[in-house]
């Protein structure tokens, strides 16, 4: 990997992931199970700033057109709340120039 590479910001790698976005979510959290748990790792794992809290409707905020599919919150998740599945056939991400 050349050293231009590895300065890159976050930012800088997301804008070079290519998305073709479903219109359906493949992100379904369990919002009672994320309404009482306290650690909400989900907001703080994912590379992709996907899940935002929104504390007056006490609700997960899902952008699920900009998930990686790197499962990461799947697998942070205490309370086992995040349903996780691909994108239908044909959508999702392509890493093609990055
Ligand atoms: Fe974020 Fe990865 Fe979960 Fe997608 S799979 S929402 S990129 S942590």
């Amino acid at each position: 990997m050349s050293k231009d590479k590895m300065n890159d910001s976050i930012d800088d790698k997301l804008f070079k992931v290519k998305y073709k976005s479903a219109a359906k979510t493949h992100l379904k959290p369990e919002q009672e199970k994320c309404r009482v748990c306290k650690e909400k790792h989900c907001l703080y794992i994912c590379p992709a700033n996907v899940y935002e809290w929104n504390e007056v409707e006490e609700k997960l905020i899902v952008g699920y057109e900009n998930c990686l599919e790197c499962g990461a919150c799947r697998i942070a998740c205490d309370a086992c709340a995040i349903g996780w599945e691909y994108p239908e056939g044909g959508f999702g991400v392509t890493f093609k120039y990055g």
